[in-house]
């Protein structure tokens, strides 16, 4: 087996005709092209799409559900036997730390084997309808679902959509994200050799604009799972309009951490720097906008510095590294951008002690004091290690502010009052909240946004509903 992919894997296989000129894949630590990909062409992903609907015909939604939950426990098999070329793989070529990408290797392991394990208890209902007979429900596949994916966790959010795609009788054609197609084609591949049928998932390494948009509108497609940004999950939107495709969006976030006078401010402030900085802040669910209540603020924004301060930044592949580079040049420099824009507005701008290596698209985590609610770092999604942190006197008050964002998808709350936490929770505009933790993602519970921040859940069972259609059978009475 080939250690790094080069093209899309169709039909069973690693292609080379059909894709264009390979180019060069820069790793974000060294800021040097060490490997290439060739991105499918428009030809590829239209007989892709068209061998994806025989198969989806011929071999996989009438394989009974038992042999189809043995497929997938043994893809979750192949992924955590693999697991380490692939934690590697990510490493290179997105900058993750390495201890980071092996969690999130065996959280896609993990995904599968839940969806192994849920196909024989996704039942339908039996209802006791007025006329009598029997009449029932049963889950029927859409048929060919498009996967696109972003690149900050380019492995996990895969099996997020490729696992209950499958799982519910679907096959997915995968568009990963420009930047980190390696583990999507090395799933594709682990996912046949465990036994998936050829065709049943594709995986297309292509820019968005091009096979993205392609696979958005294709007639053949039937739904759009999309994770990315707010901004081309609209376009999303607009392509599944023309013929009323099914469509799940998980989009981008502008997340509260809710920090109260009562709280374990110990733990608050030891635990929220990560909330922020994991993944050099390129998280949808990043709590980048601390609420402090006035009385423990500046307590509070001192223990968080320490905290900050104490993560080491540095090699991905170091096992010892919390905070590596940014993806890419362009996201190092749209990401300073804000922390100039705030500096230069005159805001307190603290930037962490951590020397950065020589080489590599690596940002300081910063912390901007203060600002004010119109200043962009504080409303926008920055997609890097910066965090705002703004005192608040009344609980009213700050919910307001909290829910004036156009974003919806996590958010933390701090305190020992059961009571307020259940009510702060309660009315935080968010599709996942945390109650004195910062942990957002559980495969077995649904994760998605409100507002802006997307339509529709991952995960648990919700994320089999999703894939499915509802159809109701009467069985009328003979005599
Ligand atoms: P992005 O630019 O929206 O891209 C996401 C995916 O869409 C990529 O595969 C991209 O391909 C593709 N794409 C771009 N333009 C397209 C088009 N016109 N038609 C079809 N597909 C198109 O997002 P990103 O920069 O990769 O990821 C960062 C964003 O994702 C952030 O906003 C983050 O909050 C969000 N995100 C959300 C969640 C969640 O669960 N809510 C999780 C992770 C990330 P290319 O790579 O070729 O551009």
């Amino acid at each position: 087996m080939s250690e790094v992919p080069q093209g899309p894997f169709v039909d069973g296989e690693f292609v080379s005709a059909r894709v264009h000129e390979p180019r060069p894949m820069i790793n974000p630590a060294s800021e040097e092209a060490w490997t290439s990909m060739s991105n499918a062409s428009t030809e590829l992903v239209e007989a892709s799409v068209q061998s994806a609907s025989r198969a989806f015909e011929r071999s996989w939604r009438g394989l009974a559900p038992g042999k189809r939950s043995r497929i997938l426990f043994e893809i979750a098999n192949a992924i955590r036997k693999h697991a380490a070329r692939l934690a590697r793989l990510e490493s290179r070529n997105i900058g993750k730390p390495i201890a980071d990408a092996r969690d999130e290797i065996a959280l896609g392991a993990t995904v599968f084997e839940y969806y192994a394990g849920a196909i024989d208890k996704f039942c339908g209902e039996t209802i006791p309808v007025g006329r009598g007979g029997l009449d029932f429900t049963v889950h029927e596949p859409l048929g060919v679902v498009a996967a696109i994916t972003p690149w900050n966790f380019p492995f996990p959010i895969a099996c997020w959509k490729v696992a209950p795609a499958l799982a519910a009788g679907n096959c997915v054609v995968l568009k990963p994200a420009t930047l980190s197609p390696l583990t999507a084609l090395v799933l594709g591949q682990l996912a046949v050799e465990a036994g998936l049928p050829p065709g049943v998932l594709q995986v297309l390494p292509g820019e968005g604009g091009t096979v993205g948009a392609m696979l958005a509108h294709h007639p053949s497609i039937r739904k759009i799972s999309f994770t990315g940004s707010t901004e081309i999950g609209r376009r999303m939107m607009a392509a599944a309009a023309v013929d009323l495709k099914r469509i799940s969006l998980e989009l981008g976030g502008k997340s509260p951490n809710i920090v109260f006078a009562d709280a374990n401010l110990e733990r608050a402030a030891d635990e929220s720097p990560m909330s922020v900085f994991a993944n050099a802040g390129q998280d949808c669910c990043a709590r980048s906008r601390v609420f402090v209540e006035r009385s423990v603020f500046d307590d509070f924004v001192e223990r968080f510095v320490s905290a900050a301060e104490a993560l080491r930044m540095g090699d991905p592949l170091d096992p010892q590294t919390q905070i590596g580079p940014l993806v890419s040049s362009a996201q190092r420099e749209a990401v300073l951008a804000y922390v100039e824009k705030a500096q230069s507005d005159g805001r307190k701008v603290l930037k962490m002690a951590q020397a950065l290596p020589e080489k590599g698209f690596y940002v300081s985590p910063t912390i901007v004091v203060e600002p004010a609610i119109s200043d962009p770092c504080w409303l926008e999604e920055i997609f890097g290690p910066v965090v705002c942190i703004r005192p608040f006197d009344e609980e009213g008050e700050m919910l307001a502010e909290v829910n004036r964002t156009s974003y919806g998808l996590s958010g933390s709350v701090w305190t020992q009052d059961i009571g307020r936490a259940i009510r702060i929770s309660r009315r935080v505009e968010a599709g996942v909240l945390s109650i004195n933790s910062h942990s957002s993602v559980h495969v077995q519970a649904p994760f998605g946004g409100f507002k802006q921040s997307g339509i529709g859940r991952d995960l648990g069972m919700h994320a089999l509903h999703g894939y499915t259609e509802t159809k109701n059978i009467y069985v009328g009475e003979t005599e």
